[in-house]
């Protein structure tokens, strides 16, 4: 398989280009077209196997393909670690670097709370953060919301389980609009795990590679 057979855009292949991938990982060949296609994903991936490429790639073309005049928060990335979110929030300039129609924020505990909630209200497309934070500012922050959240990202939940956010990941999911796609990535699938799924998918793709 190659990227260019997955209905991806121009920008985004060039950026592909740039970062010297030849062809797509099995996660990403598996991903790919169920995100484009609008569904729910439960995936069992490890870190290394290409999974922020997985939903980054597709999430970016579908925000392309159907833009907004309005500046909103469409993409919500929930990290287990400020690390991780850090990480993503890379990827994700990457392979935005040849448009700029997507604006990417990372949210993380050491910022001051009042900057972060000025960049939050200016409504970038993506948020990527981790859960206790993000909680934080939709509960505190005025004029911070979720309202029009179309695709929800929880990425490593075994790790966000380990690390005791569970139920921050729940209030957070029950703060998003019923009506988004939800993408789910953990390398390991354990009954808090599943709980989790069970809460926050609609009738998911399952993939394992
Ligand atoms: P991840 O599993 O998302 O942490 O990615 C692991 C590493 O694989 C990262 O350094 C990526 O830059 C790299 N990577 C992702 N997709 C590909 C690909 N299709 N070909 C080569 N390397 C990739």
């Amino acid at each position: 398989v190659l990227f260019s057979q997955l209905n991806l855009s121009r920008p985004l292949l060039r950026a592909i280009e740039f970062l010297g991938y030849v062809n797509p990982t099995p996660i990403q060949t598996a991903v790919i077209p169920v995100v484009l296609a609008g569904k729910d994903v439960c995936a069992s991936a490890v870190t290394g196997s290409g999974k922020t490429a997985a939903f980054a790639l597709p999430i970016l073309e579908r925000l392309l393909f159907r833009p907004k005049r309005v500046a909103a928060t469409r993409v919500l990335v929930l990290s287990p670690t400020r690390e991780l979110a850090v990480q993503t929030h890379l990827m994700l300039s990457r392979l935005s670097q040849y448009t700029d129609m997507v604006t990417c924020l990372v949210v993380g505990g050491s910022k001051n709370m009042r900057a972060q909630e000025n960049e939050l209200r200016a409504r970038p497309d993506i948020v990527v953060c981790t859960p206790g934070r993000m909680l934080d500012h939709l509960m505190n922050s005025p004029g911070v919301s979720v309202d029009d959240l179309e695709i929800l990202v929880l990425d490593e939940v075994d790790q966000l389980v380990d690390l005791g956010f569970a139920a921050e990941v729940e209030s957070l999911v029950k703060e998003c609009p019923r009506q988004r796609q939800t993408l789910l990535f953990s390398a390991t699938m354990t009954a808090k795990v599943d709980a989790l799924a069970v809460l926050a998918l609609n009738r998911p793709v399952r993939v394992r590679v």
